[in-house]
């Protein structure tokens, strides 16, 4: 049985994956590494949502260091204007992605993957190339490269929202994708 780090950006995205590797005895630990989100606020409601479905599910999650200023330095510098899908959002996956797969290899899990790619706002491949990017960069850990949009996950995803009552975030995470939303309304 593999070993799963389930890097998580947020509970609606969690929330069919989590379900499906449950269904099929796979029980991996959730690694909330999100330092992209903006504001603080923002980034503890989304915290709290995921902590609330790891509980009802019964599975572990650890939460990575929040250091936004990290983020915009590393992964967002230079990026600033960039439109979604673009070069910020490959750096802001690799960026995350780079974290969870150092933890994963220090802590003994052999394969990572993400929830970012559930969204159908995000570029699959984008998030592909920054997960096995992150796992290159690390020993014994493998990138778990399934399309989480297919086999009914995206609908099941639509119905737990609801049922579940999660909050349903309206922007990506960071002040970027915040900006463009608030020029649209
Ligand atoms: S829009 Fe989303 S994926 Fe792109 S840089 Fe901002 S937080 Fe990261």
């Amino acid at each position: 049985m593999n070993k799963v780090l389930l890097h998580t950006c947020c509970a609606p995205c969690s929330s069919a994956i989590l379900e499906w590797m449950l269904a099929r005895d796979i029980r991996p630990v959730i690694f909330y590494s999100n330092p992209n989100i903006d504001p603080r606020e923002e980034y503890e409601r989304r915290r709290s949502e995921c902590k609330r479905y790891a509980a009802l599910c019964g599975v572990a999650m650890v939460e990575d260091a929040y250091d936004h200023a990290a983020w915009l330095r590393e992964a967002a510098q230079g990026r600033e204007d960039e439109p979604e899908r673009g070069a910020r959002c490959l750096a802001c996956f690799r960026y995350r992605l780079l974290r969870a797969a150092r933890y994963a290899a220090a802590n003994g899990f052999d394969t990572l993957a993400t929830t970012l790619a559930s969204s159908r706002w995000k570029n699959l491949d984008q998030v592909n190339a920054a997960g096995a990017w992150a796992c290159s960069q690390v020993e014994g850990v493998s990138w778990w490269d399934k399309n989480w949009r297919k086999d009914g996950l995206q609908e099941r995803r639509n119905q737990l929202i609801k049922e579940l009552n999660f909050y349903n975030q309206r922007y990506c995470g960071c002040e970027f994708s915040r900006k463009y939303l608030e020029t649209k309304e």
